[in-house]
This record gives C-alpha cells, structure tokens and sequence, in this order.
C-alpha cells in the first residue's frame, strides 16, 4: 500500500454523538464472509487485542460471495489452473496450503464439514493443448512434487467419465495433470462459521472481548485524528462505534465505502458474475481444462459439490452483470456509483471487445443464461470434460452462483485479475476479493494482521501463527526469531503464548 495521509478532521463530517452512546473497540471487522472472519480468528488467536468486533448486514455470516452455493469451493493452489504463472503459482500455493494447516486445529468433525480432500486433475484435450500441458508439467513439477502426467488410459482409471464414451476410450488426443490426494475444496460458508467460533474460543476466559453482530450494516466510515468512527444500522437502531482500527472486508462494497471516502477512485468496477450446472455424480474429483490465454475469466470446470452429495457442478459461467450482488437488484444502483464511467472505463471495455475470443466469449456466455438455448450451447463446452454427457444431464443451477468484483484500473486501463487492497489511511483498510480470495483467506488475514499490528502496537505470536499455519517447525522458528534478533524476553512480538 502506498503510504497516505490521514484525513483532516472536519467537524462537519463528524457524526452528531451528543445523543448516542459512542461505544469503542479495538478493531472493527466490515463484513462477515470468508475473508472477514478470517481476520477476526488471526487477531483473536495471534494477538492480545482486548476487544474485537465483527458487523455483518445479513443475519447469518457469509452469505454472499462465501456462501457454499456461490463460489466454486475449489482450493487455488497453482497446479491445476493454468492461468497461473509458475511464480503466481508459488505464491498462491503458500497461502492456500494455510486452509489445510488450519483444518488440522480443528476437531475431526468440524474439518470434515470445511475441508474436502478428493483428486484434482487438469484436463488437455487436442495436439496444442496436450503439447502446452506436457511441457508445463516439465516445468511445474519440480515445484509441485505431487503432480502426475496422466495419459489416456490413466485419465480413464481416475476419472472413467472423462476419458471412456460408452467405455470406449475417446478419440481425440488427450493429457492431464493429476494431484492424487489434497485438500482440494472447501465449503468457505463452513469455514467462516468455523473462524467465528474458534475466535471465541481463543478468548474463552481471557478476559478479551469478541462482539459479534449481525444484522448490522456499516453506513458511514468518518476518520478521526487516532481512530474510525463508524455508524451503523442494526436490529435495534442507528449507533456509533469508535474503532481505533477498521478492515473494510465487505466484497464489491468495500470499494463502495472506500469511494464515499475518497478513496479508491482510480477504479472501477466490472462485476462478473458466475452461474452453474448440476449433473448426477458424473466426476470423482475437481476437474480443470486448459486456459485459453486470450481470455480474462477461468475456464468451465467440474467439481464435486461438497455440500450436494451425489452431484457434480459444472461452471462457473461468466456474466457480465450490472449488480453487486448477485439476486440483488437493489445492488443496481451501488453498481452505478462504482462503475464512474469515463473514458478510461469505456477504452477498457473497447479493449475487451476488440478480441474476438473475448467477445465470442461474453456473447456465448449472456446466451448460457437462456432457458431452452442456454442448456444446449452449455453442453456443447461441458462435453469438452466428459465427452458422454446427455442434455438430459444438464440442470441449470437455479440460486447459485455469485459475482466477482472485477476492478478497473483507469490510471493503466487495464482490467485487473486479483483482489485489490485499496490504499486509504493509516487504521483504514479496504479489500476487494474476486476469485481466488477464499483460498488466500487466511494469507490476507495475516497480511492485515500485521499492518494492525503495526499501528496498534500489540503483541503478536508469530511463532505460533508461523508453526500453525505456516507448519514451520519448533526449530526453524526459533532459528529465525534468533537471526532476526526477536528472541529476547522482551520483544513483545515473539513471545509465545
Ligand atoms: C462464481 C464464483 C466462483 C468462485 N470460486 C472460487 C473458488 O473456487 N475459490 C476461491 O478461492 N474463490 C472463489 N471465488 C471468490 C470467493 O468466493 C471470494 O473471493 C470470497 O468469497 C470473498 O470473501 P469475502 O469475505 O471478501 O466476501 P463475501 O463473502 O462477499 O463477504 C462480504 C460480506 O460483507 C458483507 N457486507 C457488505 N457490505 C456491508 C456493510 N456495509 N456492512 C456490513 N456488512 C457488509 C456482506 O453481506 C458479506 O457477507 C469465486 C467467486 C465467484 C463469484
């Protein structure tokens, strides 16, 4: 983040407080999904925070983007997308390996319901592709040590439906790349109930304070000269908290909130929304296809789905769509606050449609939506996984599916990929989290935690966050806290607890 200014402090932006009791906390969570809860488990394991609060709009936690039904419950680690770089690969791997390591503090039970380990493979069908394929294998595996090259006859053996048509093996020249065992989906809905109440068990008996409300929406953010004050509209009226530090955690509305701030506003917003389809049990594991390159969005895949046992779903599609949330359409309008329009918004969409792969694609895409056609054009991609699949497979899934807030980036009118943390002021941090922000959760969580931690001056454990989530050994943390001089009974951020 590039370092920025605090805001003056204007009386007349001051929220009136004469008549409404200012509560105070420490660090105050926008947003109840994966991401937001992610942060609240870290600072309540890791730090000695005396006093947390988390404010969600809806009544249940993540709801929207991390909701099971919304996303494609897949761990990104690098090796089946090959969208990838192998050095965006790498850094994906190391956060993403952190949803596993945090499994494991779980009971048995309880990371059952999270964490899902099947096969993963990704699938090239075609002479390029299968030449792609085999040559990123020679260069990943190294990197990847538990990535298999997969012929026809071994693609059958994993994955019968994807390699056999009426048990004939199919015609086409085909190669995968294979990851036997992992931890490969996650129901992100589960693991945001799971950070709730293992944060509320770190601070069982401490003393420390944990508050969370939902139902709770975060109107307005004010910063003052040491602290945000922020006002809220709850089940039991408007009030206002005073945070002395604030992590805006809240999807496309943190750009939203970031804006009316004056913040944020060298971007723009292009929501991209993603729907499904449902087959009966047709794969064993997630599987992915090769990547055309001209395309920004991630090809069609078939997973698994973790929450809908005997069903597998194919997608996510990609829907250009005017809405911030998805089956939201009230959210039409904070889409238009978000989109500022301008030159540089509309040389990007011209960028987009000027390649045709990229038009075709949109087109193709809007057609996917509708009812009769939809299904069929559909199939037409999905039989490039499972070349046997029948119309009669093929149920549209109706209420799934969510939107990725795909940011703009005017100064460069460029179409941006990743999830953005939006530069603001010091206690003020705003996230906005498309594909894959499930999987580095727990990455960007530690990556606030230690701007929070800067600002806040509190005490860290990151020995024991480096052991848990890093599964860094006893000794190599110890060795490292003595290289960089931090192992002394009185640096407060290396204790252990
Ligand atoms: C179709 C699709 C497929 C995807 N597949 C994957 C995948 O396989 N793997 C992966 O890693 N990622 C995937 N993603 C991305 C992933 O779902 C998101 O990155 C992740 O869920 C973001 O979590 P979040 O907590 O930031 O946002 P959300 O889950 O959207 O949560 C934001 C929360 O903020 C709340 N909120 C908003 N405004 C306010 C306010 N003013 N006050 C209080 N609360 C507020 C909302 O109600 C919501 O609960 C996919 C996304 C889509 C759309």
């Amino acid at each position: 983040m590039e370092p920025c200014q605090p805001l003056p402090v204007s009386e007349s932006a001051a929220i009136p407080s004469a008549d409404i009791p200012v509560a105070e906390t420490d660090v105050l969570i926008i947003g109840g999904g994966v991401c937001g809860t992610a942060l609240l488990f870290e600072l309540a394991r890791y730090t000695d925070l005396g006093h947390l609060t988390l404010v969600e709009r809806y009544d249940q936690l993540a709801q929207v983007n991390s909701r099971a039904t919304n996303n494609s419950q897949t761990i990104h680690c690098g090796d089946i997308e090959t969208n990838y770089s192998l050095e965006k690969a790498r850094s994906v791997k190391h956060t993403a390996e952190m949803i596993g390591r945090y499994a494991e503090l779980l009971a048995p039970e309880q990371a059952r319901r999270c964490v899902f380990r099947t096969p993963k493979l990704v699938l090239a069908v075609g002479e390029r592709e299968c030449a792609f394929l085999r040559q990123r294998f020679a260069s990943f595996s190294p990197h990847f040590p538990a990535m298999e090259l997969l012929e026809k006859a071994q693609i059958a053996e994993w994955e019968p439906a994807v390699a056999l048509v009426d048990g004939v093996l199919r015609p086409e020249e085909i190669v995968a790349i294979g990851i036997r065992h992992s931890p490969t989906a996650v129901d992100y809905e589960a693991l945001a109930e799971s950070f709730v109440q293992q944060a509320r068990l770190a601070l069982a008996g401490s003393g420390r304070q944990l508050d969370l409300q939902l139902g709770t929406e975060a109107e307005r953010l004010v910063p003052e000269a040491d602290a945000i004050r922020v006002e809220l509209r709850g089940p039991t009226g408007r009030r206002t908290l005073r945070a002395r530090h604030v992590v805006v955690n809240a999807g496309a509305h943190s750009l939203l909130l970031a804006q009316r701030l004056g913040f944020g506003l060298e971007y723009s917003c292009l929501p991209v929304a993603g729907s499904f389809y449902f087959t009966p049990d047709l794969l064993r594991g997630k599987v992915y296809t090769v990547q055309n390159d001209k395309l920004p969005f991630a090809a069609i895949h078939g997973d698994p789905d973790v929450r809908a046992p005997g069903k597998t779903r194919f997608g996510p599609t990609a829907l250009l769509l005017p809405l911030l949330e998805r089956y939201r359409p009230a959210s039409f309008w904070q889409f238009l606050q978000v989109l500022r329009l301008d030159w540089a918004v509309l040389a990007v969409f011209w960028q987009l449609f000027s390649v045709a792969d990229i038009r075709s694609y949109i087109v193709r895409n809007l057609l996917f939506e509708l009812p009769w056609l939809g299904r069929r054009l559909f199939l037409a991609d999905a039989r490039k996984i499972v070349p046997g699949m029948k119309l009669e497979d093929l149920r549209f899934a109706k209420g799934y599916g969510g939107v990725r807030p795909q940011l703009i980036d005017k100064r460069n009118r460029r179409l941006m990929l990743g999830e953005v943390s939006i530069p603001a002021i010091p206690r003020l941090i705003f996230n906005v989290t498309p594909s894959p922000g499930g999987t580095c959760c727990l990455g960007n969580a530690e990556r606030d935690l230690e701007v929070i931690a800067a600002q806040l001056d509190c005490w860290v454990d990151r020995q024991r966050l480096a052991r848990e989530l890093h599964g860094e050994s006893v000794e190599a943390v110890a060795a490292e806290s003595r290289s960089s001089g931090s192992d002394g009974p009185l640096d407060r951020r290396s204790e252990a607890a």
